[in-house]
């Protein structure tokens, strides 16, 4: 295992987006603005993992098209050691409709990103072996990310399962793998009625007392650390009372940074990209100081427009903040 590098497992998409007065209607023809860009919440994370510090290798699939070349592009651009599985499938990519509220409709069509099989996950073992943090997440098909969780236990790197989209069921098994777990609320919300057997409102969770965010995310993952994400509020965090990066606390809140927000798109993909940073390089950080720099990262990439092509540098959060 080596120090200061990361390996993301996950998904790259062109982001098609649409910009109108209103979301269209079903029949409705509305006249808008257009732009695309580079997507998919792998990528956006590895983007942010690379930014923030870390050596970041990036496993994906890609398809044989415009859209391929443009992840090679950008991985060359940030210095991500790019693993991609070629797919006859096009491009991941991402229908997406902003009305002038703010409020989106997405339809995603995964394309080469569900053709990413477990043996090719299994053929980067090598990257896996010297990553200090593997992230996942959801957008990509569950026996591949289950076979990187895998190989980075037996590598003895942290295991970090980003449970996103809210939409894709986490199976028991997969969760069992992961030593670090960071759900924002509304996918906290449906992990808890799929594992925790609890019902719980997305919207009320900020509001919860601690200690019972803390009982829910000790039912989640009785054996690691959870971090519940809440928007401009920061995060919760909430460790297992072995887990020695707790420094003795055991739950506790990490304020969200001020920012002047213009697109929130992608900041969960932020934090999640630079907390992988943040722990490979130094392990021996209390986990509240790694929270905290994810939080600052997180909220500087909500004042630029944009997913990946948000992702702030490493010297301008120490030039924000020190
Ligand atoms: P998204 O889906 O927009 O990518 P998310 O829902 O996965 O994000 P959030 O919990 O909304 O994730 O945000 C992730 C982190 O980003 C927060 O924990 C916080 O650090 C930062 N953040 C988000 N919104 C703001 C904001 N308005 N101001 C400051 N920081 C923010």
């Amino acid at each position: 295992m080596a120090a200061n590098r990361v390996t993301v497992v996950g998904s790259f998409n062109v982001d098609h987006v649409w910009t109108a007065a209103a979301l269209p209607r079903p029949g409705e023809t509305l006249a808008g603005r257009y732009h695309s860009g580079p997507g998919g919440k792998g990528f956006n994370q590895a983007v942010a993992s690379a930014r923030a510090g870390a050596s970041t290798s990036f496993v994906c699939a890609l398809g044989a098209d415009s859209g391929g070349q443009l992840a090679r592009a950008l991985a060359v651009a940030d210095g991500i050691d790019l693993r991609d599985q070629p797919s006859d499938a096009p491009t991941g990519t991402a229908g997406i409709f902003v009305g002038s509220d703010g409020a989106n409709s997405i339809v995603i069509g995964p394309g080469a990103n569900a053709a990413m099989t477990p043996s090719f996950v299994d053929a980067q073992r090598a990257a896996m072996a010297e990553s200090a943090v593997v992230l996942v997440q959801l957008e990509s098909p569950v026996a591949s990310i289950t076979r990187a969780l895998q190989l980075a236990g037996e590598a003895g790197a942290t295991r970090m399962l980003n449970p996103a989209p809210a939409n894709v069921e986490v199976p028991t098994e997969l969760l069992a793998l992961a030593d670090l777990l960071t759900p924002n609320e509304t996918e906290f919300a449906a992990l808890l009625r799929r594992h925790g057997g609890d019902e719980v409102d997305a919207a009320s969770l900020a509001a919860l007392n601690d200690e019972l965010l803390h009982t829910h995310c000790r039912r989640l993952l009785p054996h690691g650390t959870v971090v519940v994400t809440l928007g401009a509020a920061g995060c919760f965090v909430s460790h297992a009372p072995q887990d020695l990066r707790g420094d003795g606390l055991q739950h506790y809140r990490v304020a969200g940074e001020a920012a002047q927000a213009i697109d929130t798109t992608g900041a969960g993909d932020a934090f999640n990209g630079a907390l992988a940073a943040a722990l490979a390089r130094d392990a021996q950080r209390p986990f509240a100081q790694q929270v905290k720099f994810a939080n600052r990262y997180a909220a500087m990439s909500t004042e630029n427009a944009g997913a990946a092509a948000a992702m702030p540098r490493l010297a301008d959060v120490i030039g924000r903040f020190g």
